[in-house]
């Protein structure tokens, strides 16, 4: 029976033949045994049937849903989302499946994506994806006129965004204004004729006819199809950015700057960290953000601010070290938004341990070690000055701050 294979966000890996966990990323891990796009025009679905890949891959490509139609497209709808470090938040795959779920035979469900994305565009329900790479500058406008551009050689009949402040729903109502079209923001329950959004702080909600551009609240749709898409790949140029806006660069933070809640990277130390000085020396060449758990904040290890759990900080970072944290309920409640865990810790019964997604049972600071020595190994380069000083001003504001 054919099955929409689901990938668990708190299991994003695979198990390799060894036994040996592999995370992915990506959902379907497609991102390994899918074709990459030949540029520069359209390019055929994945084949997951075919025998061309390795017996490996063969051998572990789940079966697909169905495909939704195969009949010739007269008609289409678009779905416009920005991508979030090469993969679609769930947010952003539900306005992808509304315009699936609402797709008839005949009406090819077009996907617009502003960023990266390297997943999979037929699981999503799309059966063409075109990525737009997402220019360094703040460029609303470059955007808006790419979009306005496809919307003018598609003709999409609807066009569904996520209702988030930014950046879609940003880039929604600058639509909405530019075609003078009707919108509807903060969908909430839609069928192929009408779409409802709440009113009266979410008491009653109004009914309406399905208008052109579609902003769904997160929730709106159920993103499991039991489908898939043609996934057909559309190569785009870069976006022109002649903005009107004034780019004034980026600029790179220390770690020890970035608040928690934006780091992608993090190194959390738990009551299991005796040798500090080994364990921030670690942070600062991986040029992590230092979190931890509350027994060493409340002992004076760690600042108040760097405290991670339901009494602290919920972060959401691409990866997550925890060394020496047991994982209490509390601490995880504060990391459930991460996206791939890995646990040190010499107790493999730690409960941290089941949620973590790659563990490593030995002693923190042997790891610590370890690591520090091959990263620096890897960078060619022993640590630097700044570095060094940096850390030490991290542990005096941390007991400071304790
Ligand atoms: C109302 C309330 C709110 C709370 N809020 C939070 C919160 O926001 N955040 C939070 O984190 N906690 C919070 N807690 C506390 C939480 O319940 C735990 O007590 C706390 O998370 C435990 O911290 P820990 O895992 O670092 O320490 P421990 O429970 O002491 O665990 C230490 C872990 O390190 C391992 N270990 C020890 N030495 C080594 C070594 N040398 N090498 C490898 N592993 C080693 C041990 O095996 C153990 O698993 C809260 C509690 C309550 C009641």
């Amino acid at each position: 029976m054919n099955r929409l294979r689901r990938r668990s966000a708190r299991r994003p890996y695979e198990q390799t033949q060894d036994g040996v966990r592999r995370i992915v990323l990506g959902a379907g891990g497609s991102g390994r045994f899918s074709t990459p796009p030949t540029s520069p025009a359209r390019t055929a679905p994945a084949d997951t049937s075919s025998s061309s890949s390795s017996l490996h891959s063969a051998a572990r490509t789940p079966s697909r849903p169905p495909l939704r139609t195969t009949a010739p497209a007269t008609r289409s709808l678009l779905a416009v989302v920005h991508g979030d470090r090469g993969q679609l938040d769930s947010h952003a795959r539900q306005a992808v499946a509304a315009a699936a779920l609402l797709a008839l035979r005949d009406t090819a469900v077009h996907v617009l994506v502003f960023g990266a994305f390297d997943g999979d565009a037929a699981a999503l329900g799309a059966d063409t994806l075109t990525v737009v790479p997402e220019p360094l500058a703040y460029a609303p406008d470059a955007k808006l006129a790419f979009l306005l551009a496809l919307i003018s050689r598609e003709r999409p009949e609807h066009i569904f965004l996520p209702d988030n402040a930014l950046p879609d729903g940003d880039l929604g109502r600058r639509l909405a204004a530019a075609l003078r079209e009707t919108v509807a923001a903060g969908v909430i329950e839609l069928n192929r004729d009408s779409a409802a959004t709440p009113y009266q702080a979410g008491i009653q909600s109004l009914r309406r006819a399905l208008p052109r551009i579609l902003l769904l609240a997160p929730g709106a749709v159920d993103e499991r199809l039991p489908f898939v898409g043609q996934g057909v790949r559309i190569s785009a140029l870069p976006l022109q950015t002649s903005s009107v806006f004034r780019d004034l660069g980026t600029r790179v933070l220390p770690p020890a700057e970035v608040a928690l809640e934006e780091a992608d990277l993090i190194v959390s130390a738990g009551n299991g960290v005796r040798d500090l000085d080994g364990f921030h020396a670690l942070a600062d060449a991986l040029g992590a953000a230092v979190g931890a758990s509350r027994v060493p904040v409340d002992d004076g290890r760690f600042a108040r601010s760097q405290q991670i759990g339901a009494t602290g900080k919920t972060v959401s970072a691409s990866a997550y070290l925890a060394f020496g944290i047991s994982g209490a309920v509390q601490h995880l409640q504060g990391i459930k938004h991460c996206r791939h865990v890995i646990a040190i810790n010499r107790d493999a019964s730690a409960p941290l341990i089941r949620r973590a997604d790659l563990s490593i049972i030995d002693d923190t600071q042997r790891v610590a070690q370890a690591l520090l020595a091959r990263v620096r190994e890897a960078r060619g380069v022993s640590l630097p000055r700044e570095a060094e000083s940096a850390h030490t001003s991290h542990q005096e504001k941390g007991r400071r701050h304790g």
